[in-house]
């Protein structure tokens, strides 16, 4: 008689901790998996928005982007390097971690989806404002 609170809960608790585990470990592998797309094609999306000349990593990157062009209109995103682009990469990162961890039951499809379509999404957004505040489309 004496047990029966613990037996009544502590399966249900238990439970609800082992389902809390899978579905962290579930918005870690969306949240992977969405940053490695985004880290892949980041500078194929940086040469969709500033025609700069960037290619993909594979074939080049940014050795033909416009910044190695003297005078003349500088990508932003690659004007100050690697370690400046990597601002606007974690800029986007960070909202697909927002949906990957977002506390709101999704389907693991819908979210891994909405997690990908963040990088462009938020890409968009992000490059904008970049290419406003630098006047690049004067
Ligand atoms: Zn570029």
């Amino acid at each position: 008689m004496k047990n029966e609170g613990i037996v009544g809960v502590s399966p249900r608790s238990s439970a609800a901790g082992f389902s809390g585990l899978i579905q962290r470990w579930t918005g870690a592998l969306i949240f992977a998996a969405a940053a490695l797309v985004t880290s892949v094609f980041f500078i194929d999306f940086c040469a969709a928005v500033f025609r700069c000349g960037c290619v993909s990593l594979w074939s080049g990157a940014d050795a033909h982007c416009n910044i190695h062009m003297a005078g003349g209109r500088q990508c932003p995103w690659c004007e100050y390097g690697l370690l400046a682009s990597a601002i606007p990469w974690a800029l986007i990162v960070a909202v697909q971690a927002g949906v990957s961890f977002w506390p709101r039951p999704m389907r693991a499809g819908l979210r891994l989806a909405s997690a990908v379509v963040a990088f462009p999404a938020a890409g968009a957004v992000i490059a904008v404002a970049y290419g406003i505040s630098e006047g690049y489309w004067k």
